[in-house]
């Protein structure tokens, strides 16, 4: 059975100044809400978003990373498919405490997924062509690494396109009998030619129309480290440094690179970390 993202508090409850009585004295400005504290979800799944928000003024690192705070506070991170927990964060207040928050993960079930029928050049690639796979896929890696300040991460996301959901992520792969890696994204099947919309505002950071593996390839980034990628499009309609809204065509959905019929595949990163996109559908707005 698949876990749910919990459902997160995001209310701006937080460090929020005490109400005052009209006509009494505010505290001194150096004097921080005891109250203030860091919010973080006290479980999640593997492949999870996770949404924390922060006092104004506090700092929290995670993984070794600092986690850059929205106007709001928000901070955000990616918990890997195989990720046992529990995680910990921590947190910096602007009065120089220290917190230490820990937060235990949910394992899930991982199902194996057996694909039969895939050219077998595209599973077992000759050199030149796995060195070939190899330079397309450091471009799309190096795309992923990038920390730009917008907050499109933030919204909340919509179905690029609609559809049945034909793979999930984290399924183990069997190509024609050989176990492969997981599968890195979400498969949505769509017929050829379908508009594939911005699940969220984002800047085009890579955008190729003959990789491989992945064909048609686009990677949106949606701030923060937060990046989509759309991959096997029969077209592409952006180019890198675009900027596009949620909602806009960023391309058409296809079957190029290493697909067996049309579909598009959604992928999600925190960095270099794969997140679930359905669990960054499915969390509470
Ligand atoms: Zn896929």
């Amino acid at each position: 059975m698949r876990a749910l993202l919990p459902a997160l508090l995001l209310a701006g409850c937080a460090g929020a100044p005490q109400a005052r009585t009209p006509g009494t004295t505010a505290p001194a400005p150096s004097a921080a809400p005891v109250s203030a504290t860091a919010i973080f979800p006290a479980r999640v799944s593997q492949g999870a978003l996770v949404f924390g928000r922060l006092p104004s003024g506090s700092q929290a690192t995670y993984n070794g990373r600092s986690l850059r705070a929205t106007p709001y506070g928000t901070v955000v991170f990616g918990v890997g498919r195989d990720e046992a927990g529990p995680l910990r964060v921590a947190v910096r207040h602007a009065d120089g405490r220290a917190q230490d928050v820990v937060i235990q993960v949910t394992p899930r079930d991982w199902p194996v997924e057996r694909i039969d029928g895939v050219p077998p050049t595209t599973v077992d690639p000759p050199p030149a062509i796995a060195e070939r796979i190899r330079l397309e896929q450091e471009r799309v890696a190096a795309a992923r690494l990038r920390d730009d300040d917008r907050t499109g991460f933030a919204q909340t996301f919509a179905w690029p396109v609609k559809g049945r959901i034909s793979g999930r992520f984290g399924n183990q792969r069997v190509y024609n009998g050989s176990p492969r890696a997981p599968h890195s994204g979400m498969d949505i099947a769509a017929a050829q030619g379908t508009p594939v919309l911005a699940p969220a505002d984002g800047m085009v950071s890579f955008a190729d129309p003959d990789l491989y593996l992945t064909g048609g390839t686009v990677v949106l980034d949606h701030g923060y480290g937060v990046s989509s990628n759309f991959l096997h499009l029969s077209r592409i309609d952006v180019k890198v440094g675009d900027s596009v809204a949620q909602g806009q065509p960023v391309g058409a959905v296809g079957a190029t690179g290493r697909a067996t019929g049309p579909h598009l595949h959604w992928g999600m990163n925190w960095f270099d970390v794969r997140v679930d996109p359905l669990l960054v559908l499915e969390r509470a707005p």
